[in-house]
């Protein structure tokens, strides 16, 4: 079939790419093998494609966000998150310390600051009840079960004193509420599910698709939250590099820093690669190169005039 072809020929061409590192902030991350390299591509109609390493595990760390912020959006409501989290693209790096001046918000959820006001909006009396609404909601929209990777989530705890930094800032001001250290502790556990590229690329058509699972046709959010959460993928999903991300693929994404990386087009398809060394905006470089070409060779870009 072509589009395996296709597929197989794009991964084929970025394997030299030996650009990057893997992250080592996180000591276990360090430990990927970083050679890794996989595609996965679902339709709204529940088709998947898969080429090289795309049943392999990783830690979905930062593409967590814009599902953690959906599922905050329908637990505490849009007026009760909007008012503690921003929409405004910050320039700054992923884990930057920091607040919007005026409003005193985190800038938007797909930043630590934001994503842990998220993570803390969840139902759930403490982080361990948060953590496991989000297992359950992130297992039904990859179609099946996910667990943790305990050694990447206990090596994260342990050197995250900059996280716990953002909490106890967002503490500080009344963002946070309960302990931060238990919201951060959570945020962590989040991050540490293991996903496989294919997992990813259901869960972003779950997204293209309007917020139901095209496998089981289950609805996992409504297309208010969908459409909030591509806005900020759009918008601030790559960090430092939206702009460099939207002018060139044009596609709302986001990237983690084990080296995950998914895309979406709105009533199309979810894309996800990975390959875990990064750039110095903590994006997966053979991803993002993949994406560049997938988004030129199949017209991906959402300001192509058709
Ligand atoms: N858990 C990671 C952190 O908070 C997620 C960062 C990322 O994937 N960009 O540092």
């Amino acid at each position: 079939s072509p589009i395996p072809d296709y597929l197989r020929e794009l991964l084929d061409r970025c394997t030299g790419n030996e650009q990057g590192a893997v992250a080592d902030y996180i000591p276990e991350l360090a430990r990927a093998n970083p050679d890794r390299l996989g595609i996965a591509m679902t339709t709204v109609e529940g088709a998947t494609y898969t080429v090289g390493d795309a049943d392999i595990d990783f830690s979905i760390q930062s593409i967590s966000k814009p599902f953690t912020y959906g599922l905050a959006l329908s637990d505490a409501g849009f007026d009760a998150v909007l008012s503690k989290i921003g929409v405004e693209p910050s320039g700054d790096a992923f884990n930057e310390i920091s607040l919007e001046e005026v409003t005193g918000k985190p800038f938007n959820p797909m930043i630590n600051a934001g994503a842990i006001t998220a993570h803390s909006l969840v139902n759930g009396a403490d982080s361990e009840a948060r953590v496991e609404r989000i297992r359950e909601h992130f297992s039904a929209l990859a179609g099946r079960e996910l667990s943790f990777d305990e050694a990447v989530n206990s090596s994260e705890f342990d050197t995250a004193h900059r996280n716990l930094a953002i909490g106890y800032m967002l503490k500080t001001v009344g963002i946070l509420e309960g302990d931060p250290v238990d919201v951060v502790r959570g945020y962590i556990r989040q991050c540490s599910l293991n996903v496989t590229a294919r997992d990813l690329s259901i869960m972003a058509a779950t997204l293209a698709n309007g917020g139901v699972q095209p496998n089981t046709g289950e609805r996992l959010f409504w297309p208010s939250a969908v459409r909030q959460a591509l806005s900020v993928m759009l918008t601030c999903g790559m960090y430092d590099a939206a702009g460099d991300w939207m002018s060139v693929v044009g596609i709302p994404a986001k990237s983690g820093v084990a080296g995950g990386l998914i895309g979406v087009l709105p009533g199309q398809i979810g894309i996800a690669v990975f390959s875990p060394k990064l750039d110095d905006h903590g994006n997966s470089v053979r991803g993002v190169k993949l994406f560049e070409r997938l988004s030129r060779d199949m017209g991906l870009h959402l300001m192509e005039t058709p």
